[in-house]
């Protein structure tokens, strides 16, 4: 049997002694879309990053397709929160996907004309072709989060982390990460995305994990999103305006 795409057990993460994460423990098998849903400071970006080996455990462990983060890096795309990419660094859009490619390169191999093909072909592919000389410091938030994307696609990862990709971007963004989600369900990958938008995660994902630096509960929408656990993920701060409507707005 193949390995699940993630297992983590019993993980706790912690910033100068102070537990972000407690306990968490869950299994996501190939080919999911999960929504990795929980409000500010619940430990969601901190999951992603122990996922990916940037942060060191206090317990537990996590292993990406049987093997440990270290080595399982080739196959795995993280897109990071926009708030934590230095978008002064001096690289066009181009060259950001091109760093997709890295893992597919030989020991000090340049990017060949192959790879620049691909990078081209996923640039167009979130629409941002006409884009690909331009500083990324100069693109919208909804194009920087693209070319993020499109150098996501640009590794051939089969397990994508995405960090609140729909944050501060606009609405025909919006759209295109969702159609994506879809086509990375055809294809089979893995998907995390870490998302305040409640509305949509009933549909757009197979899998909710609710998160409140323990997690609160795991499965599929239909089980999970529930009055009970949303308020016990988001504690007192969620208003439930239009339930009947299917849509939920987090208040303060
Ligand atoms: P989320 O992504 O769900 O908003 P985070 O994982 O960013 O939550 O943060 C979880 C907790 O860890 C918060 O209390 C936050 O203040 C703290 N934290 C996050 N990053 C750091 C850091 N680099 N140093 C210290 N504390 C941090
Ligand atoms: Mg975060």
């Amino acid at each position: 049997m193949k390995a699940p795409a993630i297992r983590v057990e019993n993980l706790t993460v912690s910033y100068r002694g102070k537990p972000a994460i407690r306990n968490v423990t869950v299994t996501v098998e190939r080919g999911l879309r999960v929504g990795l849903i929980g409000p500010n400071g619940a430990g969601k970006s901190t999951l992603l990053r122990a996922l990916v080996g940037l942060l060191v455990p206090d317990t537990g462990r996590v292993e990406l397709f049987g093997q440990p983060p270290e080595a399982a890096r080739r196959r795995v795309a993280y897109v990071p929160q926009r708030s934590e990419v230095d978008w002064d660094y001096p690289v066009v859009a181009e060259e950001v996907v091109l760093m997709g490619r890295f893992p597919h390169l030989g020991w000090v191999r340049r990017p060949g004309p192959e790879d620049r093909r691909v990078a081209r072909e996923c640039l167009q592919r979130v629409g941002m072709d006409a884009f690909a000389q331009r500083q990324i410091g100069q693109l919208s938030g909804g194009q920087q989060q693209r070319v993020f994307l499109a150098r996501a696609l640009a590794q051939e990862a089969e397990l994508l982390l995405l960090d609140e990709p729909f944050v501060g971007v606009d609405a025909a963004t919006e759209e295109t990460i969702y159609r994506m989600l879809d086509d990375f369900r055809q294809e089979g990958r893995t998907v995390v995305v870490a998302t305040h938008d409640l509305s949509r995660a009933q549909t757009a994902f197979d899998r909710l994990l609710l998160l409140n630096q323990h997690v609160v509960a795991y499965g599929p929408p239909q089980e999970v999103f529930q009055p009970k656990l949303l308020q016990r993920t988001y504690g007192g701060r969620l208003t439930l305006l239009e339930v009947a409507d299917q849509r939920m707005v987090v208040g303060p």
